[in-house]
């Protein structure tokens, strides 16, 4: 079967960023020739996550222009993003297409993807399951977003995180607040942890209270009644009373802190405002808020999607992206979950590849086959239900 690997930093879907990242990694490659796949990798793929094309070759695979005789010849084609619709017009009708695809927010390439009679795997759809961890991109990358958040969040303060006793003066530890303890938060605690600061978390999900615990941070537990999880794991939304609840409980936890970071997200929705600028204007003047939600609506007022901005005498990032920041990590890791993917589903001897639609992990991440779309809760998220 023939592998394709684009090069997006050359087909962006927008224009605010250049993708750094990659689908593969030469080790990546190696395990995929010998599972007997033919990789074709786009020019200079590789390059800004640090694996020059030469590293690649060594394993295995072509180097490839993207023209559309390669583009038609690929079984399986690998996206950290999404399609561009020009690539659509020239796969092969049933290749399978694997990436970001951002499904919620993209029903028209979606519909367009159906029509096309593609199968699209989405990562995001992946169930969080534990047979379906080694394949969870949103993980991965969420993992690395909560450290780089932490990481730019610091670079912007003027002061330093951890306390320091010196003849010239004492300076108290710098107060952290991260708002949503999932992978993204849990893992801004651990660096905020680890940077010396003082830790504060809050989560609409009570259970993750003794995780933010175990790494050293406090919980902020806030009575808003009735709020839980869905089946899956993900926050369930809340009312506009338990909002404004929420949000009267926390302002002042933000005002007396130096760092707040912002991780809320309800999966397939819009995510929750959280702070609004009055709220803001509590804070002392150079605190930093890092909203991780702003290119998908923002959970802070005034945030700008792909951008750092002031509001109210605050430095709020909104600049998203936040994995690719540190690419060749997040390379390697997203790289290394569709490997397990496309492993999971090989047969060893005959190293065929089935898109085994009974299977639960992709009866829920493969999103179109056969000339349909194949997710129900997309299909009636499509509906408007
Ligand atoms: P997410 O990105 O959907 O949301 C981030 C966090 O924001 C969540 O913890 C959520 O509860 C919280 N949140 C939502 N609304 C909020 C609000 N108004 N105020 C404060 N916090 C709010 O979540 P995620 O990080 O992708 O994780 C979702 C779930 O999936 C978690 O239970 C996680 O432990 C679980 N998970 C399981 C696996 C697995 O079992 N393989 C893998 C990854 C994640």
């Amino acid at each position: 079967m023939k592998l394709l690997v684009l090069n997006e930093a050359r087909h962006a879907i927008d224009d605010s960023f250049v993708e750094q990242r990659c689908a593969v990694t030469p080790a990546t490659v190696m395990r995929f020739s010998r599972m007997g796949f033919t990789v074709m990798i786009e020019k200079d793929a590789g390059a800004l996550s640090g694996y020059p094309d030469a590293t690649y070759t060594e394993q295995g695979a072509t180097i490839v222009e993207a023209t559309a005789e390669v583009l038609g010849d690929a079984d399986i084609v690998f996206y950290v993003n999404r399609p561009l619709p020009s690539h659509l017009e020239q796969f092969k009708a049933n290749a399978l297409v694997i990436g970001h695809i951002d499904p919620f927010f993209q029903q028209e390439l979606v519909e367009t993807m159906a029509g096309k009679g593609l199968s699209t795997l989405s990562v995001e759809m992946i169930p969080r399951s534990s047979r379906a961890q080694k394949m969870d991109a949103l993980s991965s990358q969420a993992s690395l977003a909560g450290y780089v958040m932490m990481m730019q969040a610091a670079n912007a303060l003027p002061s330093i995180l951890p306390m320091m006793m010196t003849p010239s003066g004492t300076i108290k530890p710098a107060k952290v607040f991260i708002i949503g303890a999932g992978v993204a938060g849990l893992q801004a605690i651990a660096t905020a942890k680890r940077l010396g600061a003082n830790v504060l978390a809050y989560d609409t999900r009570p259970v993750v209270a003794e995780q933010v615990e175990s790494l050293g941070g406090k919980f902020l537990k806030i009575d808003i009644g009735e709020t839980g999880q869905t089946k899956d794991g993900y926050a369930k939304e809340l009312t506009d009373e338990q909002k404004a609840k929420q949000q009267e409980a926390q302002r002042d936890a933000i005002a007396d802190s130096d760092i707040v970071i912002t991780t809320a997200q309800l999966f397939g929705r819009k995510p929750p405002v959280l702070i609004s600028k009055d709220t803001l204007a509590l804070m002392k003047p150079g605190s930093v808020v890092v909203d991780m939600a702003a290119q998908s609506g923002g959970n802070v007022e005034g945030s700008v999607p792909g951008k750092t901005a002031t509001v109210e005498c605050v430095t709020v990032i909104g600049d998203g992206n936040w994995s690719q920041r540190v690419a060749r990590d997040a390379t390697d890791m997203y790289a290394n979950n569709l490997l397990n993917l496309i492993d999971e589903f090989c047969d060893k001897e005959s190293k065929q590849f089935t898109l085994d639609l009974e299977d639960e992990i992709l009866a829920q991440s493969v999103i179109t086959h056969a000339g349909e779309i194949t997710n129900d809760m997309l299909k009636n998220a499509y509906k408007g239900g």
